[in-house]
């Protein structure tokens, strides 16, 4: 089920009366495709559950509509639009079994949707395995490690067939191990099931490592959405190129002057057609190139060699940070004894921005 947001705003009175409404969804205007898992991203407070609440009916929107395929579901109430929902915090009923859990969300069907035990019995087991905790039927929530919570409140998500699940932060209560075995399962589950999946989270790796597509937001407001690596290969603007990648991309405060790029004194390359102006320079870890003649001067204070590749940490005076991290190939040896370490740039791992904006200006290398 394709899923559209139509200009979708949703404004929060402010309470303490001074100050102007929070608008904690601002004009959201795009598609989810059918069948595909998206991926919710931005920092606390930047409205994603928000927009996860008018999506499934908890909240209603200010102005705006939300469209099912061809159903306009925007005044539609919860239970009619056929959407499952997890929460970050499982909220499963503590005196109930996992199979009462899970079968929880049908009792209450009415008229033809109505269902017989035997078939309640049946989509119950259906969602257990789909979740793999068909063995675990008879036990209550607290007899279940968190993880298996989290699969009981999926499953339960799911016993209904929605036609959209949303995800809130799901995997935010579990450990570090468990994080990465059920964002898997979650994968998993979504290309089995085919069904149009939002998950929510603040954490950009776990969002990239998951997600058909990614929707980077901020205060409300739609900052990029594509296919992971293509956000992270393009970033639109300053804030989208810090949020995604681990070591974060290494950020100066640099100049365009005679068509050339400066880092202080330092001349890292020569581009066209950018007139004179005060930029943002951002060079991902992966954009460094070890050289013993290389056009910028860092001081060098360590070195951490991890298996396939050697992380470099060093500073530098324009840094916008503390420490520059440089991610190369573990082959290419620095020489420690040194105070300084020099290197060149990638160009694709360069990213220029307006210093006042900090937009992305596009620009091209005079070879
Ligand atoms: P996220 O899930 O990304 O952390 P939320 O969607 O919960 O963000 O919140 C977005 C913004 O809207 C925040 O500034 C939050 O304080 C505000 N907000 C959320 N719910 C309400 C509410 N019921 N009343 C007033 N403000 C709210
Ligand atoms: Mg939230």
């Amino acid at each position: 089920m394709k899923v559209v947001l139509d200009h979708l705003t949703k404004k929060f009175p402010n309470r303490d009366k001074k100050g102007s409404d929070v608008i904690a969804v601002n004009d959201f205007d795009f598609e989810i495709p059918d069948g595909k898992l998206i991926g919710l991203l931005g920092p606390s407070g930047c409205g994603k559950s928000t927009t996860l609440n008018l999506i499934c009916g908890l909240e209603s929107p200010s102005s705006g509509k939300i469209w099912f395929g061809e159903d306009d579901v925007t005044k539609l109430p919860p239970e009619a639009r056929g959407v499952g929902m997890v929460f970050q915090n499982y909220a499963l009923y503590p005196h109930l079994t996992v199979r009462k859990n899970i079968m929880f969300p049908l009792q209450n069907l009415k008229g033809a949707d109505k269902l017989s035990k035997e078939e309640m019995e049946q989509r119950v087991l259906k969602a257990a395995q789909l979740v793999q905790i068909e063995k675990l039927l008879d036990r209550k929530p607290s007899e279940m490690s968190g993880g298996q919570q989290q699969r009981v409140a999926i499953a339960r998500a799911l016993v209904k067939t929605p036609r959209v699940l949303l995800l809130d932060e799901p995997l935010s209560n579990l450990d570090a191990r468990l994080r990465l075995q059920t964002r898997e399962e979650i994968s998993r589950i979504q290309k089995e099931t085919g069904v149009t999946t939002i998950f929510v989270t603040h954490d950009q790796e776990e969002a990239m490592s998951i997600s058909d597509m990614i929707v980077v937001m901020k205060d409300g407001i739609l900052q990029q959405i594509g296919k992971p690596q293509d956000v992270y290969d393009d970033p639109q603007n300053l804030f989208v190129a810090k949020f995604l990648g681990t070591p974060p991309i290494n950020v100066f405060e640099g100049s365009i002057r005679d068509g050339r790029i400066h880092i202080g004194d330092e001349d890292l390359l020569q581009i066209s057609g950018i007139p004179d102006q005060k930029v943002w320079v951002g060079i991902r870890p992966e954009g460094f190139v070890l050289a013993e003649n290389g056009h910028l001067s860092c001081q060098l204070e360590r070195v951490e060699v991890m298996g396939r590749d050697t992380s470099v940490v060093a500073k530098h005076p324009n840094l916008a940070g503390e420490t520059i991290r440089a991610i190369i190939p573990a082959e290419n040896k620095v020489d420690t004894s040194k105070s300084v370490v020099k290197f060149n740039v990638k160009v694709p791992k360069v990213f220029l921005f307006n210093y006042e904006t900090e937009e992305r200006i596009y620009y091209k290398v005079e070879m």
